[in-house]
């Protein structure tokens, strides 16, 4: 068996355009343009790049992106203001704090600060309560987790009934994403470093969603033959020769990376029925996610 790949590319881009035609019909009639606040604190460097991608998309659909880069040194009390301050802004619809925060900051307190209804996160203790509460529908779902969801809807894969196996249990993805596959009536195991025989437990899962941020430590022996599976792992290795040693890159002559999941992609692809490529699998679908959900806010405060 060779699995059927889930282009999140493809997937991505659809989200983006009917986000895009949303947002031009939107302002066709009156409506101000999305807006989306980034507020980076500190210079990482990935970091950087992730919000520099999320505004880049922001231009691409039609939204307004409002930038706050802030220094690394920046005390609590000042954050907390700058949160206040987008809060009360109109023109803002959605506001993203980059997330690591420098140590010294209390993120819980920041996150928590963030008006639910501009979360578009979804990692505000009120969003992510709602989602663990029957009966209670979240205003903004965590983007990387959605993204996941979203690609097993398309790809027509059933949840309801599903023995589902979510590796990891982070506030960002493995744990939103265990919620989010409860609610659509999966049964759900999570494992995380702790779990014992984690083959074993993997192999009931007729749904596998993976974010442990091991490279390619799911072997396709752990896959359940016909399973779908969703690898969020996003690890960079070292690119070799044929004879072992390292590429080296012409420009820094430094060892050049390849990126890889936390599946071994070749080995699952022999075995599952539905598998995403990293990259180009959760990846695209993580900013994606975000535009939809910056609009989905504007629509909460403007309509
Ligand atoms: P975290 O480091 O926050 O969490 C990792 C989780 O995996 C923890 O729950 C940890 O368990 C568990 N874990 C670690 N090692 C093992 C192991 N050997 N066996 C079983 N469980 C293990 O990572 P994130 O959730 O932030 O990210 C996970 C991966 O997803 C990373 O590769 C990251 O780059 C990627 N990612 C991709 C995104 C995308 O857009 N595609 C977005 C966000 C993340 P414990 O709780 O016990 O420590």
């Amino acid at each position: 068996m060779t699995a059927q790949l889930i282009d999140g590319k493809l997937i991505a881009q659809q989200v983006r355009d009917d986000v895009a035609a949303e947002v031009a019909r939107r302002v066709a009639i009156g409506k101000p343009k999305p807006g989306l606040a980034t507020v980076l604190v500190g210079d990482r460097v990935d970091s950087a790049t992730y919000v520099a991608a999320k505004q880049k998309a922001c231009h691409e659909l039609g939204m307004v992106s409002y930038h706050y880069p802030l220094p690394a040194e920046i005390s609590q009390d000042e954050l907390e203001k700058v949160i206040r301050a987008l809060n009360a802004d109109e023109l803002v619809n959605g506001i993203l704090v980059q997330l690591p925060l420098p140590s010294h900051l209390n993120e819980e307190r920041v996150l928590q600060l963030i008006s639910i209804e501009k979360d578009v996160d979804g990692f505000s203790p009120l969003n992510i309560g709602r989602l663990a509460q029957k009966g209670r529908e979240p205003l903004f779902v965590p983007c990387t987790p959605y993204g996941c969801i979203y690609l097993l809807e398309q790809a027509g894969i059933k949840i309801e009934g599903a023995n589902a196996v979510v590796l990891g249990r982070s506030n960002i993805v493995g744990m939103p994403a265990a919620l989010l596959l409860i609610g659509k009536n999966a049964t759900v195991t999570v494992c995380h470093s702790r779990t014992k025989d984690l083959p074993a437990v993997v192999r009931q899962a007729d749904i596998l969603i993976a974010a442990i941020g091991r490279p390619e430590m799911v072997r396709g022996d752990w896959i359940k033959p016909g399973a779908a599976v969703i690898d969020v792992g996003i690890n960079g290795i070292p690119l070799l020769n044929s004879d072992g040693s390292p590429v080296l890159s012409e420009k820094t002559g430094k060892p050049r990376q390849k990126l890889v999941g936390d599946v071994n992609f070749a080995e699952a692809q022999a075995v599952a029925g539905y598998i995403t490529p990293v990259p180009g699998g959760v990846g695209p679908m993580t900013i994606a996610m975000l535009m939809k959900n910056t609009l989905r806010a504007a629509q909460i405060q403007q309509d």
